[in-house]
C-alpha cells in the first residue's frame, strides 16, 4: 500500500534492521526499542491492525504465528517475552498496519496497561 511505512520497510524502500523473513512474513528491529530485545513482526500483505486480521490467509495467520516462536529461540529469549498488538485510538497504535511487538531481553511489569 503506498505510504504505509511498514509495506516501505518490507519491500526494502525505507531500511530496516532484518531479523527474520518468510513467504508471508517481515521482521525487524523497532527503531526505538521498549526493552533490551524489541523486535516487529509484520505481514507482507497490507491489512490496517489485528481487527482486520480476517483478511489474511490462514497460512499468513499461522506464519506469523509461529515467526514469533522462531524469532524469539533465535534471540535467546528462553526465559520469556510479552507479544503486544496495539489496534486503534485508545490503543495508540502509530503505524497503521499489523504487527506485533515482541519485547524481551528483561523482566516486564506484571500490569500490562
Ligand atoms: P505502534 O505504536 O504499536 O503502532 O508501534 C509502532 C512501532 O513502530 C513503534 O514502536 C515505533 O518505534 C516503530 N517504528 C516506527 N518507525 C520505524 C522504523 N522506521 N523502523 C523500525 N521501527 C519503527
Amino acid at each position: 500500500m503506498e505510504n504505509c511505512l511498514f509495506c516501505k520497510i518490507i519491500s526494502g524502500d525505507i531500511p530496516s534492521a532484518k531479523v527474520y523473513e518468510d513467504e508471508y512474513c517481515y521482521a525487524f528491529r523497532d527503531i526505538n526499542p521498549q526493552a533490551p530485545t524489541h523486535i516487529l513482526v509484520v505481514p507482507k500483505t497490507h491489512v490496517a491492525s489485528i481487527a482486520e486480521a480476517d483478511q489474511l490467509s490462514p497460512g499468513a495467520l499461522a506464519a506469523i504465528l509461529s515467526a514469533i516462536g522462531k524469532i524469539a529461540r533465535q534471540e535467546g529469549l528462553d526465559n520469556g517475552f510479552r507479544v503486544v498488538s496495539n489496534c486503534g485510538p485508545d490503543a495508540c497504535q502509530s503505524v497503521q498496519h499489523l504487527h506485533f511487538h515482541i519485547l524481551g531481553g528483561r523482566q516486564m511489569a506484571e500490569k500490562m496497561a
